[in-house]
């Protein structure tokens, strides 16, 4: 249907909308006495309603079985993370035995680039994109560090073209076959937390590939979010964290894919804990590591159970409605938003400035021009819940399982009222 930028409008869309009726499984921070519009899926998701249960299901079991649990438990501890894996491989398009659930992101990514990034004297780079999140930053320099190289000539950012807000796909794939025999690991955010840009996955996968480098993806922005199939693109290895789009609740344990070819290896450089070993041999307690032939095998502590309830939870959830239908709506929701933040530019007289380019998921950002910081700080009084970015960027995740097409005539409404009182 065609876009209008009106209430009858927006209501029309939520009707049509088959997931709408899960907007009520979650719980909504209050502002002014009303249920908040949520546009920070991207960096914590809502708490869904069913989370509770799961929790108490394991408090339960604690007071009254206490180390029984383990093993007697409705759900048992001792394997209760291989529940996850399941419903996780359909999400990011994998085999379940390529999955794992464990720590969280920045270390999982340490833990798999102990596996993957192996420099050698001619065969020793790593390629990013450049401005990636922080923490990677911070992973990628210091491991290179720890193998006795220099970050500034070991890593080889990619970098946007001047004058220009996301990077292009043929430009990364350029900069592989440049570095080509000196390239050891390609490691990107799949989707960019900062423009929201999806890159290209499967075409970076194989240039890196075809190169001999191994080929990593930090996920936090792309699970639960766009279209994964990280078995059928070749990828060695990914993680990702559960608080933004998966709706695991604050810190919460993070999943990562190892390929199918690098399982059941001995001889795979790993740092390894006894959780990563055989089940049916680790109760004897003996000296031999003897890998399990899953992800598993990077596990090193038993899980946190208190952790992956929530996630679990949540997932029953993705399981239910699957990717499919979410990346439906997302794309449907996202392009309302994009109309409406027209329309109200036209009203206003361009103000502001999409920088999220057309392969995207499930976030629009937005350049202020002028008042930005005002703007902001307007929007989150009035119970818009969306977060800052400097120098001037906010950025926009209408979550696609709790946000409604109402929410963003909303929005834009009071975006409205927001620039004209603060330009006024
Ligand atoms: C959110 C995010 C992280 C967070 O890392 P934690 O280890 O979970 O704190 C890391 N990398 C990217 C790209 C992110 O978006």
């Amino acid at each position: 249907m065609t876009f209008q930028n009106t209430l009858e409008c927006a209501q029309e869309l939520d009707a049509a909308d088959p997931l709408s009726k899960y907007r009520k499984e979650f719980h909504y921070p209050q502002v002014n006495g009303k249920d908040v519009i949520y546009f920070t899926g991207n960096s914590l998701g809502l708490q869904p309603k069913c989370t509770q249960k799961f929790v108490d299901d394991v408090m339960k079991d604690w007071r009254e079985l206490a180390v029984e649990g383990h093993f007697y438990a409705d759900k048992p501890w001792w394997d209760y993370h291989e529940r996850l894996a399941e419903g996780l491989g359909k999400v990011v398009g994998a085999h379940p035995e390529e999955i794992s659930v464990m720590n969280t992101l920045t270390v999982n990514l340490h833990l798999l680039m102990v596996s993957f990034y192996r420099p050698t004297n001619k065969r020793y780079k790593i390629l990013c994109e450049e401005k990636a999140f922080p923490s990677d930053q911070y992973m990628l320099q210091s491991q290179v560090k720890y193998h006795g190289l220099d970050p500034k000539d070991a890593i080889v950012e990619v970098k946007k073209r001047p004058g220009e807000h996301y990077w292009r796909t043929e430009d990364v794939v350029h900069k592989i076959k440049e570095v080509g025999d000196e390239l050891a690991l390609v490691l990107i955010g799949g989707v960019n937390y900062y423009n929201g840009q999806v890159f290209n996955m499967k075409t970076i996968t194989q240039a890196g590939k075809s190169v001999g480098a191994f080929v990593g993806w930090d996920l936090a922005h792309a699970v639960g979010n766009v279209d994964l199939k990280l078995h059928d693109w070749g990828v060695d290895f990914a993680a990702w964290c559960s608080y933004k789009y998966m709706n695991s609740g604050p810190g919460n344990a993070s999943g990562i894919f190892v390929r199918q070819k690098h399982l059941g290896k001995k001889d795979i450089p790993r740092f390894e804990g006894w959780w990563g070993t055989k089940k049916e041999t680790r109760f004897l307690m003996q000296p031999e590591f003897d890998p399990i032939e899953t992800a598993d095998a990077w596990q090193l502590s038993n899980p946190p159970i208190l952790s992956l309830a929530p996630y679990l939870a949540s997932l029953e959830l993705f399981d239910e409605v699957g990717m499919q239908a979410l990346i439906q709506k997302q794309q449907n929701l996202t392009a309302f938003l994009e109309f409406v933040l027209y329309e109200v530019d036209k009203e206003v007289e361009s103000t502001f400035e999409i920088i999220t380019p057309e392969e995207r998921g499930c976030q629009l950002s937005v350049f202020l021009h002028g008042e930005g910081r005002a703007i902001f700080d307007y929007l989150m009084k009035e119970g818009v819940i969306v977060d800052w970015r400097e120098p001037n960027v906010i950025r926009l995740a209408p979550a696609p399982f709790y946000c409604s097409f109402t929410d963003m005539f909303n929005f834009g409404q009071i975006l409205k009222q927001g620039i004209l009182q603060k330009s006024a």
